[in-house]
């Protein structure tokens, strides 16, 4: 992978503010045009994309359609349907002191925006957010994860074929590319990736005012309780926990299971370990791999941080950690304080769910919140008395997947939200405008009103 210079991202930036200024992108056809070309492009590559993603990831077809290209289809699809509704200008009611006028709000695109993306979903993060911007009516550069150079690759030659580079480029390349391009003046930066590095694009979104969306991670809890559904809680909580080898920002981080129903839970999670991924996970085709050395080692030192209930194996040089229980872990443990991000789950129990809940109080909000029960009163407790982005009652994971639910993180995890119309608002700047009458005026509004108007 060659990293885009700076005078060739200079350069970009130029082009496209020039291309927006233009006001083409404020075409409502020209828009859908444009995601069509995009639903095209990827479908020419679809086997190129699949195979990608299984060089860089191991991800298997099934997950690389599900959790990267069919959700893209799909977000596409659902955002050409309802775009022309979406953009129309959109009449308000107006105040009783505003007698006479008439209010309206126009959904205008920002102009040139920045998209970064991280190497976790490396395909559906990065052209899921671009979806918007389109729609919304932007030029766009991406900046693909550096540390998928298939799928990097794959991304910029689908974009150079079905764009010229002044409305839509990808710019490929690792920290100092990013870093570049963050000096640059776009009118929206979009972000997606770890905490530290949201607060790097923040403080440089800073310097040009810039607006952000930052797409950030932490640790997603996983509660159950007496009342679940244990079988089934046990499946759709393995699911989501390795899905990707659990290298997924709303994957379940930890576990918190009531103590009545610890040891029927977690026989019931082998159980369904071994359903899914058989008796030899580090060789399974369903099972990916941890991305690079870096992250493979931060994992494998979380090991040691409580006693292995379930797996615990690995596979140094094809990277892979098989699916893992851990039990007795220190809350102040390093498996317990930073994000995860890997095939390795630990197990806290409780006694009483406010103990639960100030548990997962006491810590930074998180992304995403799983709770297992069929008790409507400890829903509503939970939902009500945690913060956190978004999450599922009795599943995991499948909030990301339906475009009527905004998608976004709240506090360290994140800010600003996605998918659907959210995309389309996010990337629009709502202009209001009031239309004031001239059939009327009303005297007693100016300075040289007979009794003017007393404030209180
Ligand atoms: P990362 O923050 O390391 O990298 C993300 C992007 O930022 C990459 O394109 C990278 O090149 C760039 N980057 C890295 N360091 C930079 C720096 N110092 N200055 C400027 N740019 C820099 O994240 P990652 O490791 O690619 O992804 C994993 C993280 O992303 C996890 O924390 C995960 O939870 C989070 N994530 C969040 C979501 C979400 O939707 N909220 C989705 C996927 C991943």
């Amino acid at each position: 992978m060659i990293d885009t210079k700076l005078d060739e991202i200079q350069q970009i930036i130029k082009e496209q503010q020039t291309y927006f200024a233009a006001q083409k992108t404020k075409n409502i056809s020209f828009r859908m045009e444009q995601l069509k070309k995009l639903k095209n492009g990827v479908k020419k590559h679809e086997q190129a994309i699949a195979e990608a993603l299984a060089l860089d990831l191991n991800k298997s077809e099934l997950e690389a359609y599900s959790t990267e290209i069919g959700i893209l289809y799909e977000e596409i699809n659902f955002t050409l349907k309802r775009l022309r509704n979406w953009a129309k200008p959109k009449k308000v009611r107006t105040a009783l002191t505003h007698t006479g006028s008439r209010g309206y709000v126009i959904q205008e695109p920002f102009g040139a925006v920045l998209i970064i993306a991280p190497w976790n979903y490396p395909f559906q993060l990065a052209l899921s957010p671009l979806v918007g911007a389109i729609a919304a009516g932007n030029t766009a550069v991406i900046k693909p994860s550096e540390l998928t150079p298939n799928v990097s690759a794959l991304i910029k030659k689908i974009l150079q074929e079905q764009y010229p580079a002044s409305y839509i480029a990808a710019a490929e390349g690792g920290v100092a590319t990013s870093q570049a391009l963050l000096e640059q003046p776009f009118d929206y930066i979009f972000f997606t990736g770890s905490v530290p590095v949201g607060k790097v694009v923040m403080e440089a979104a800073a310097k040009h005012l810039t607006p952000v969306t930052l797409e950030l991670g932490g640790k997603s809890p996983t509660i159950v309780d007496e009342h679940a559904n244990i079988k089934l809680a046990a499946k759709r909580i393995v699911f989501g926990k390795f899905t990707n080898a659990g290298q997924t920002c709303i994957a379940p981080d930890y576990l918190l299971v009531q103590k009545k129903v610890k040891q029927e839970l977690l026989d019931a999670m082998k159980d369904a370990i071994n359903e899914f991924f058989g008796d030899k996970p580090l060789e399974s085709s369903r099972y990916s791999k941890i991305v690079n050395d870096r992250h493979y080692s931060r994992l494998t030192r979380y090991l040691n941080d409580g006693e292995i209930l379930f797996g615990g194996t690995r596979a140094d040089e094809t990277h892979r950690i098989a699916p893992t229980l851990l039990d007795q872990v220190d809350p102040d443990s390093p498996v317990m304080t930073e994000e995860i991000f890997g095939p390795i789950f630990p197990v806290m129990e409780y006694d009483t769910l406010d103990e639960a809940i100030e548990f997962v109080n006491s810590r930074p909000k998180p992304l995403a919140l799983y709770l297992f029960t069929e008790s409507k009163e400890t829903e509503a407790e939970v939902t009500n008395l945690i913060s956190f982005g978004g999450g599922c009652i009795n599943d995991t994971l499948m909030h990301i997947a339906t475009p009527y639910l905004p998608f976004g993180g709240v506090g360290e995890s994140g800010m600003g939200s996605y998918h659907g119309k959210y995309s389309f608002e996010t990337f629009s700047h709502a202009k209001s405008v009031l239309k004031q009458t001239t059939k009327f005026d009303f005297s007693f509004r100016y300075p040289s009103a007979k009794n003017g108007l007393k404030l209180v």
